[in-house]
């Protein structure tokens, strides 16, 4: 079976791959990063086990974007780097997750709470007419959903809107209320989801420029921030802070999003109450990197590891300025020291590093470097710029049919179905009919256009 289809863009950024997912109905550009990616998980996982959900079974997927949202479709709970960003506390975001994971928990029709954010007028509101009938319809009125279904089936436009707006209403309360059960059963504070709401539920704070997608998804009534604020302060864990590493890790986070999204201005904007912050100086470092400074980045970075000397991701950004510097093997050293590190074994750390050992260039380190690029692919199959690490590793050996093989699964992850399979179709003239390799052939050959 083939999986979702990842519409592919390359981005500045080079830790940070931005692919675009078919998210929802509307694609969003996806943020891949190994240290981003460890730490949102490690603030979901508590909160996922805590409402009985496999924690296997739900992806983070981290959205490229300034402005503050989150949201769930399922399986799926998505996060924006700015929300990431403007939080000051893992408490904050550790919040946000808890609501979302009540939505998820509670099987909430994530579909019919993003139209009603864009339901400012009534003609979105008959379109909804449509789609509720329908749902309503198939479902034969089992579900909460289908039973809004039937109500707008039955009434007028306003008295839709009505309905629609009460199931939005109970559907928030109700994700509130879970989300503090989660947040007690593991004795965490529910004050930096109030702090969130909160700010969202300032009049005031709407006479910005831009609207957070949260705010309008999120109405923030008075009886609702009330009703959270009674069960937050209920909570005997109420003045519990994160843990100083936690912390730690959450401005090591800032400071990277604010150098890859604002450069060094953002950085230091970030942390201007605090220019000697860790997370500061992390960002600081990267900034000089990309801003092309990479000698100075280096010496920057240095001075992390020998302060966080266990750190996986100070190795990944050295890394990354090495082989900007053209030093690959000095590079693939870094790599394998921060894969080593990697408590979490990310395929993206292992895919640089299988791509350091190929930009090597030596025989020995060629068959390492396939090796080490196809143990990520294996833990991340969607993942378009893996395949094209492997295809020019191929092509380095002069393998040919391989090389197109593997860019035949980039183009496809990237969206790209009928160049793929102009590689496939090529690809399979040099395979042996019903291989394993032939039949990946012809699997994206046989794929469907969009
Ligand atoms: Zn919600």
């Amino acid at each position: 079976m083939r999986g979702a289809i990842v519409a592919g863009a390359a981005s500045a950024l080079c830790v940070a791959q931005t692919v675009s997912a078919t998210a929802q109905s509307s694609s969003v550009p996806i943020v891949r990063d190994a240290e981003i990616e460890a730490l949102v998980t490690d603030y979901a996982t508590p909160i996922i086990k805590a409402a009985g959900l496999s924690r296997n079974a739900i992806r983070i997927v981290l959205v490229n974007n300034n402005s503050f949202n989150a949201f769930v479709d399922g399986r799926r709970i998505f996060i924006n780097t700015g929300a990431l960003l403007q939080a000051q506390t893992p408490n904050e975001i550790i919040g946000v997750l808890a609501h979302e994971t009540g939505h998820l928990a509670g099987g909430h029709e994530f579909k019919l709470r993003e139209q009603l954010a864009a339901a400012k007028t009534m003609a979105v509101v008959t379109s909804l007419l449509g789609i509720g009938a329908v749902v309503g319809g198939a479902a034969g009125g089992a579900s909460g959903l289908s039973k809004a279904g039937m109500g707008i089936a039955m009434s007028g436009p306003e008295a839709a809107m009505r309905n629609l707006l009460n199931y939005q209403r109970s559907e928030e309360m109700a994700a509130d209320r879970s989300a503090i059960t989660y947040l007690a059963s593991t004795g965490q504070s529910a004050k930096g989801m109030l702090t969130t709401f909160e700010r969202f539920s300032n009049a005031l704070a709407l006479t910005g420029t831009s609207v957070d997608p949260y705010r309008i998804s999120h109405p923030m009534p008075r009886e609702r921030i009330a009703n959270l604020e009674v069960l937050a302060h209920a909570s005997p864990y109420y003045d519990k802070l994160d843990s100083p590493a936690l912390q730690q890790r959450h401005d090591m986070m800032r400071g990277k999003i604010a150098a890859y999204t604002g450069g060094g201005a953002s950085v230091l904007q970030n942390f201007r109450k605090d220019p000697r912050n860790i997370g500061a100086r992390y960002g600081d470092a990267i900034a000089t990197y990309l801003n092309g400074s990479s000698q100075s980045a280096l010496s920057k970075i240095d001075v992390l590891i020998k302060e966080q000397p266990k750190n996986p991701y100070f190795q990944e950004i050295r890394g990354e300025i090495l082989l900007k510097q053209n030093k690959a093997s000095d590079a693939a050293k870094a790599f394998q020291k921060a894969n080593a590190l990697d408590p979490r074994k990310s395929s993206l750390i292992r895919m640089s590093y299988g791509r350091a050992l190929m930009l090597s260039g030596t025989p020995d380190n060629l068959n390492a470097s396939i090796k080490e690029i196809k143990a990520g692919i294996a833990s991340d199959r969607e993942y378009p710029s893996g395949y094209g690490y492997l295809a020019q590793a191929y092509a380095q050996m002069g393998d040919m049919v391989r090389s197109d093989l593997a860019s035949a699964e980039q183009k496809y992850y990237s969206g790209k179905i009928q160049d793929a399979q102009i590689f496939a179709i090529r690809a399979q003239r040099g395979l042996k009919n019903g291989t394993p390799e032939w039949i990946q052939a012809q699997d994206i050959i046989n794929a469907k256009r969009k």
